[in-house]
C-alpha cells in the first residue's frame, strides 16, 4: 500500500470575501475581503475579540450563510451559484458543526440528536441506529443513549454534539467556541477530541476567543475587526498530511420521507404540547364530530318523515282548492264543491272521494274551552284516511243527510276539555255557540311530517259544518282513494281534465303521494344541507385554529428550525415536518371527531330520535379533516421552510 500523498487541492478557499448586514437605513461591513486558504487534515484556530466576525465567518465557511462579496471554494468549486438545498447538501455531507451552546434539540434523547444528520441524508433507521450508538460510545457515552440533553452535563452534551458532527463523515469540523460553556477540565476533553479528530484525518477549524485555547491548533488565524491580523500558516499542504480518511459509506441522497420518523417527530413535538394539542383537537372534533351528527340526525329525520307519509297510503290523491302558485297563502280561494267531489267518486278506479271543509273555531264544555280545527266530511273519512274511532262511533251516512249535531273529538281536544276519569261520550259541547253531542274520539294519530298535531281536530258532519258553523259550500280538499294504485296516475289525469272541464279553469291541485314525498324530500334534503353546512362551518373555525397553532409553534420552534437545518434538512423536510404535524392533529381530531359523531347520534337515538349511519359522511368529514390539515398547515410549514438558518439558529427562543 503507497504512502498517503500530500493533498493537492485546497479544501477550503476565500477570496476576497466579505459580509454585510443591511440593518434599516445602516449597512454594516463584518468581514472585510478576507482571503485565506484551508488544506485537509488542518487543524486552524481562528482567533480574535468578542465582535471581531468570528462566528459570522465561521456561518460563510460552513454554507449557513452566503458572502456579500468575493468567491468562496470547497474542494475547488465556486459556491455562489448554489440553490439552497444544495448548501444543506454540503453541510451534510462535508460539515459537522460544534457550537458553545451545543445546540441539540432538547425533546429528542441522545442517540436521536446524533442521528438526525443521517437521517436527512437518507440513512436507514437501524444503521443510523447503530452508527450513532457506535459513536456516543466512543465518545464515552454508551450508557446515556436515550438521555435527553437536560440530563446530561456540558460536556456531555458537547460530546454527543461532537458525535452529530461526524454521524455523515464531518470531513470538516467546524467548532464555534466548543469550550467556552464549559469548565476548564470540559474544555480540555473536548479539545482533546478535536486533536483526535485531526489525528484520524477530519479538518478542523477552532473558533475562539481565548489564545490558550488557540495554542492547541497547529495554524492560528487572527481576525480583528473583520480583518486577518496575522496568519502562522504556510500557505502549503500540511508537510505530514494525516492518513485520507476513507470516505463514509454512501448514502441515499434524496429527499425520502421517512414517514415513520416524521410521524414520530410530529407526535413527539404534539405531546410535548399536550394542552395546546387538545385545545386544537377540540376543533377538528366539534367540526367532524357536528358534520358525522347531524348528517346522521338529518337523513334519519328525512326517513322518519317519508316513512309517514308512505303510512298514509299511497292509494291517495289529494285534491286542493286553489291554484298551485297560491299554495301555502292563507287565504285560499274556495273552488271546491260537494258536486266535484261527487263527479270524481263517478270516475273508474275511485273507490271513495271524501270532501273535506273546515276552519278554525272554538270549542267549549263547561268552562273550559280550547282553540281547535273543525273538518266537517262525510262518513267514509275513517276508511279514506285509515283512522277510527278509538271509543264510540264515527257519524253515518245519515247523520250527514240529517245535518245531525254530532261530534267526533281528536284525542287532544278530549284532553283539553275533559278530565280524564270523565266519559265524554254523549256529554253536549258547544261550538260557535251551537250545541253538539259527543259520539266518538278518534285513535291518536301523533304530529304530521311538518310537527303539527294531527289530533288537535274535531270531525263533524259535512252537511253540518258547511251549513251550520261555516256557511258555505266550498271545500277545502278533497281525499281521492283508488282502487288499483298501478294505475293512480291515469285517474289523477282523469280528475284534473274533469275538474278543468267543470270549472273551466285550473284553479285546483291534485296531488299524489309521491309528489307530497318528493316536496318533503326538498324539505329535509334543505334542512340536512343547513345543518352541513353549520357543521361545515365549525370545521372551518377548527382549520383555522389549526392554522394559529401551527404558526405559534413554528416561531417558538424556530431555533429548532435552526438546528435542523444546520445539520442539513432541507427546505422540503421542514416542509414536510410541518405540514405532518398539521396532518397529524386533523387526523387524529377527525378519528376523534367521527367517534364524537357517532356517539352523540347513537345518544339522541336513546331519546327516540331516529338516525341513520351511512359512510358518505363519515368518509366526507375525514377528508375534509385532512384537507383541513394541509390547507391550513401549509403556510405554516411554508414559513418554517423559508427560514433563515443563521437567523433561526441565532433565535432565542
Ligand atoms: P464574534 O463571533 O467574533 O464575536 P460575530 O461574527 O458574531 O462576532 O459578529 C461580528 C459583528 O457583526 C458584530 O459587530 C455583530 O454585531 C455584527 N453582526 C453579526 N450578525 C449580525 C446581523 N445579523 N446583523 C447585523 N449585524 C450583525
Ligand atoms: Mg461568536
Amino acid at each position: 500500500m503507497n504512502p498517503p500523498s500530500p493533498p493537492t487541492e485546497p479544501l477550503i478557499q476565500l477570496d476576497r470575501v466579505s459580509k454585510s448586514y443591511i440593518s434599516g437605513p445602516l449597512t454594516v461591513d463584518v468581514l472585510h475581503a478576507l482571503t485565506l486558504t484551508i488544506w485537509p487534515g488542518e487543524f486552524i484556530a481562528i482567533m480574535g475579540a468578542s465582535g471581531s466576525g468570528k462566528s459570522t465567518l465561521m456561518n460563510l465557511i460552513g454554507c449557513l450563510d452566503r458572502p456579500t462579496g468575493g468567491r468562496l471554494l470547497l474542494e475547488g468549486q465556486e459556491i455562489s451559484g448554489f440553490e439552497r438545498d444544495q448548501l444543506a447538501g454540503l453541510r451534510r455531507h462535508l460539515f459537522g458543526f460544534i457550537f458553545q451552546q451545543y445546540n441539540l434539540l432538547p425533546t429528542a434523547t441522545a442517540d436521536e440528536n446524533v442521528e438526525m444528520p443521517a437521517m436527512y441524508a437518507g440513512l436507514a433507521k437501524p444503521e443510523r441506529s447503530r452508527r450513532a450508538r457506535e459513536l456516543l460510545t466512543s465518545l464515552g457515552l454508551g450508557d446515556r443513549l436515550h438521555h435527553r440533553p437536560s440530563q446530561l452535563s456540558g460536556g456531555q452534551q458537547q460530546r454527543v454534539a461532537i458525535a452529530r458532527a461526524l454521524i455523515n463523515g464531518g470531513r470538516i469540523i467546524l467548532a464555534d467556541e466548543p469550550t467556552g460553556a464549559l469548565d476548564s477540565r470540559g474544555g480540555r476533553e473536548i479539545l482533546a477530541w478535536l486533536h483526535r479528530l485531526n489525528a484520524a484525518g477530519h479538518t478542523i477549524i477552532l473558533i475562539t476567543h481565548d489564545p490558550a485555547v488557540a495554542q492547541e491548533a497547529k495554524r492560528v488565524v487572527t481576525i480583528a475587526d473583520g480583518r486577518i491580523l496575522s496568519d502562522n500558516g504556510t500557505g502549503s499542504p500540511p508537510e505530514s498530511p494525516p492518513e485520507v480518511r476513507a470516505p463514509e459509506r454512501k448514502t441515499v441522497d434524496k429527499q425520502v420521507i421517512d414517514l415513520t420518523e416524521t410521524v414520530k417527530i410530529a407526535l413527539h413535538s404534539l405531546r410535548a404540547n399536550l394542552f395546546r394539542t387538545v385545545l386544537t383537537l377540540l376543533g377538528i372534533i366539534i367540526g367532524v364530530g357536528s358534520v358525522v351528527a347531524m348528517l346522521a340526525l338529518g337523513d334519519g329525520a328525512k326517513q322518519e318523515v317519508l316513512t309517514r307519509i308512505q303510512a298514509m297510503g299511497t292509494n291517495l290523491l289529494l285534491v286542493r282548492s286553489g291554484a298551485a302558485n297560491l299554495r301555502g297563502s292563507g287565504g285560499q280561494p274556495a273552488t271546491l264543491n260537494t258536486d266535484d267531489a261527487d263527479e270524481i267518486a263517478l270516475l273508474p278506479n275511485v273507490r271513495r272521494a271524501v270532501p273535506e271543509l273546515g276552519g278554525a273555531i272554538t270549542v267549549r264544555h263547561g268552562g273550559n274551552d280550547t282553540q281547535t280545527q273543525a273538518t266537517a266530511t262525510t262518513a267514509e273519512f275513517p276508511e279514506a284516511r285509515d283512522w277510527f274511532p278509538e271509543k264510540g262511533i264515527f257519524f253515518t251516512a245519515s247523520d250527514v243527510k240529517s245535518f245531525a249535531p254530532v261530534v267526533v273529538l281528536g284525542q287532544t281536544v278530549a284532553e283539553n276539555l275533559f278530565d280524564p276519569d270523565e266519559d265524554p261520550i254523549g256529554q253536549q259541547l258547544l261550538i260557535k255557540n251551537i250545541p253538539f253531542q259527543v259520539i266518538g274520539i278518534m285513535s291518536p294519530k301523533g304530529a304530521t311530517p311538518y310537527g303539527s298535531d294531527m289530533d288537535d281536530v274535531v270531525l263533524i258532519p259535512l252537511s253540518t259544518g258547511s251549513l251550520r258553523l261555516f256557511g258555505q259550500r266550498f271545500l277545502r280538499s278533497i281525499n281521492v282513494e283508488v282502487e288499483n294504485v298501478d294505475a293512480i296516475d291515469d285517474t289523477q289525469e282523469e280528475i284534473t281534465t274533469l275538474l278543468t272541464t267543470r270549472h273551466q279553469m285550473v284553479d285546483f291541485q291534485v296531488r299524489n303521494m309521491a309528489s307530497l314525498l318528493d316536496s318533503a324530500n326538498e324539505t329535509q334534503n334543505t334542512m340536512t344541507l343547513l345543518l352541513g353546512s353549520i357543521a361545515a362551518i365549525s370545521l372551518l373555525v377548527g382549520g383555522i385554529g389549526v392554522m394559529n397553532i401551527m404558526l405559534v409553534s413554528v416561531s417558538e420552534r424556530t431555533r429548532e428550525i435552526g438546528i435542523r437545518m444546520a445539520v442539513g434538512a432541507r427546505s422540503g423536510d421542514i416542509m414536510t415536518q410541518f405540514l405532518v404535524e398539521a396532518l397529524v392533529v386533523c387526523l387524529l381530531g377527525g378519528i376523534l371527531g367521527v367517534v364524537a359523531g357517532l356517539a352523540t347520534a347513537l345518544i339522541a337515538m336513546q331519546f327516540g330520535i331516529l338516525a341513520i349511519f351511512t359512510p358518505t359522511p363519515v368518509v366526507m368529514a375525514f377528508g375534509f379533516a385532512v384537507a383541513t390539515g394541509l390547507i391550513f398547515g401549509f403556510m405554516p410549514a411554508r414559513k418554517a421552510a423559508q427560514l433563515d438558518p443563521v437567523v433561526a439558529l441565532a433565535d432565542k427562543g
